[in-house]
């Protein structure tokens, strides 16, 4: 991958990297906010339970994909960006636009896909999918 394209890629992370730390700080922010109204009788547990539940499980898909992004600067640094993991070959600069942190190629990744699914116990790239990349509406 040429220079100009890996600082294109490079840009595409570290923007993406900065509004998960943002969401996570809002997050944190409005956890915070509803412990601290903890004090008033109306308060509703159950609610307030099922919130920070909720927060909790965004935070940790969001740290998770912190992860990939650090990882994928790292590849960039190291000259392996946009390298399949799976089977050495070029990922497609459109696929890689669209999610800047995958590591296989189109074909490996629906090949692993259909493993994952057979074997159930997902934990690959797509729990992250491009869909919600930007998942910054709430
Ligand atoms: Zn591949």
């Amino acid at each position: 991958m040429r220079k100009r394209e890996l600082e294109k890629f490079k840009k595409l992370l570290l923007l993406e990297r900065q509004n998960i730390h943002k969401h996570l700080a809002e997050l944190e922010g409005a956890s915070e906010t509803q412990l601290s109204q903890g004090g008033g009788d109306s308060v509703d547990l159950a609610a307030l339970e099922i919130t920070q539940a909720s927060i909790q499980k965004l935070g940790n898909r969001e740290k998770k994909l912190l992860n990939k992004i650090a990882y994928s600067l790292e590849k960039i640094e190291s000259g392996e960006y946009g390298i399949c993991e799976h089977c050495g070959e070029k990922i497609a600069p459109a696929r890689l636009e669209a999610r800047p942190v995958a590591q296989y190629c189109i074909d490996c990744k629906t090949e692993l896909e259909s493993n994952e699914r057979r074997y159930s116990d997902k934990d690959e790239e797509d729990e992250y999918s491009s869909d919600d990349k930007f998942d910054d509406a709430g």
